[in-house]
């Protein structure tokens, strides 16, 4: 809490039970190692060395807990005299009670247990799919790629108006970019299951999403031949039952050496090859830009913005620094996405189509606070404001009857994660009872 800004929720808990080894050691400090010693394990251990002479009867028990019981009756009293002031402090201050130690962590760890016991009578929703009777006409074979970023934050996307040039690859495409889309949590853990799940962001909860519609699932049922690559954290149960290759255990990695982005795109194109005669559907997870060690995303020749932050002490770090090494990692993820759309492209004889969004987004120190997982209710908008970016094909297009001008109108609307997973069958003709037209942003633009 003191180094990152942030405050510990029952998600920020989630994130310690999900993370790996890896991921949780980038944030760890030798200053923190210190801080816990001096300030945790030796007060601790002294503590439990007093020795502890017991009362031996009720009266000697009550002036043994003499002062906790005054205190508790000052506490008492001051709250109720100044009941009005507590209760608009927390009203306007909702973050408060997830500062309060240790009440915040044990509410954390126990809202995780509960979810840990199967609720009763939940049934399983569980929708069929099949491609609607247009695909009959549908001479070519379809790829669609869907590309779940990480951490990447609108703002510093130059399509978005970021002032530096942090897209240089993406812009010579023929994209489409949506400025206005937010994302249905701050933490990965959150977000990704709640982007392939039909429930919105108000219904959303990882328990539910077990027994509800799931976009992947669907996709397969209709009859794509779907596969998941990740290289991030794993896939938080939203490629279950689907073809799923983790980028760490694939590649032989014993120098533990960092795994890029575009490492994916060799898997992707094996797949693609090996299975020309099938519609595919592949989701490529990136690492993004996962902090605080931004400077480990990139492979040599992008650290175009410099000077950067080679510590993940972001706080001995100046903020041109942090920014510039975050910057760096944009830089990447524009190179790789304008990467993959060229791998589409070579694939003339295909309809092809990429979709490309941010899991959540990021703080950079703007009020001392880093990283993201804040509490959605009091988060910055830096993260919850995400990019997302389409690319489609002139076959894709024909194909699948888009009018891509019509699409220009919904550039700028308020857009979110709730929207992807009925656009997304919208757009490939999935016949569901589980998808919601009014929420497809591909509704008023298709040729009929
Ligand atoms: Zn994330």
């Amino acid at each position: 809490m003191l180094k990152y800004g942030v405050i510990i929720d029952s998600s920020m808990i989630q994130n310690v039970f999900e993370t790996d080894f890896k991921e949780s050691f980038e944030l760890l400090t030798y200053k923190m190692t210190l801080m816990s010693l001096f300030l945790g394990i030796i007060p601790s251990f002294i503590i439990y060395k007093i020795n502890i002479k017991y009362p031996k009867n009720i009266f000697d028990y009550l002036v043994f807990y003499l002062f906790s019981i005054l205190a508790l009756a000052i506490l008492i009293g001051v709250i109720f005299t100044q009941y009005k002031t507590f209760v608009s402090v927390f009203r306007n201050h909702k973050d408060i009670i997830f500062r309060i130690i240790p009440n915040n962590y044990i509410n954390g760890i126990y809202q995780n247990i509960i979810l840990l016991f199967p609720e009763k009578n939940v049934k399983m929703i569980s929708s069929e799919a099949s491609k609607n009777k247009n695909w009959e006409h549908h001479r070519r074979k379809t790829i669609f790629v869907f590309v779940i970023g990480e951490a990447a934050r609108a703002n510093n996307f130059s399509l978005n108006g970021y002032i530096k040039e942090t897209n240089p690859n993406l812009i010579k495409h023929d994209i489409i970019n949506f400025s206005n889309f937010y994302s249905c949590g701050t933490t990965t853990a959150v977000s990704v299951p709640c982007i392939f799940s039909s429930l919105d962001k108000s219904n959303f909860s990882k328990s539910k999403f077990k027994n509800n519609d799931n976009l992947l699932k669907l996709i397969k049922k209709s009859g794509f031949n779907t596969l998941w690559i990740d290289n991030n954290s794993g896939c938080k149960s939203a490629c279950d039952d689907v073809e799923t290759i983790e980028m760490e255990s694939y590649i032989t990695n014993n120098s533990n050496r960092e795994i890029y982005d575009e490492e994916m795109l060799n898997i992707f194109k094996e797949f693609i090859n090996k299975n020309n005669k099938d519609d595919l559907f592949i989701v490529l997870h990136q690492k993004g830009s996962h902090g605080p060690a931004y400077y480990k995303r990139i492979p040599k020749g992008f650290d175009e913005f410099k000077p950067v932050c080679k510590s993940v002490e972001l706080q001995q770090c100046s903020s041109e620094e942090i920014t510039n090494s975050y910057d760096n990692t944009i830089l990447y993820t524009d190179y790789f996405l304008s990467k993959t759309i060229a791998m589409l492209k070579e694939n003339k004889d295909k309809d092809t189509a990429m979709i490309y969004v941010s899991d959540h987004g990021q703080s950079l120190g703007e009020n001392g606070i880093y990283l993201h997982g804040m509490p959605y209710l009091v988060a910055p908008k830096y993260q919850k404001h995400i990019p997302m970016i389409m690319w489609l094909s002139d076959n894709f297009t024909k194909d699948f009857g888009i009018n891509r001008e019509c699409m220009s109108k919904y550039i700028d609307k308020n857009l979110s994660h709730d929207n992807l997973f009925h656009s997304i069958l919208d757009v490939l003709k999935i016949d569901t009872k589980a998808q919601k037209n009014n929420l497809s942003f591909f509704q008023n633009c298709k040729i009929k």
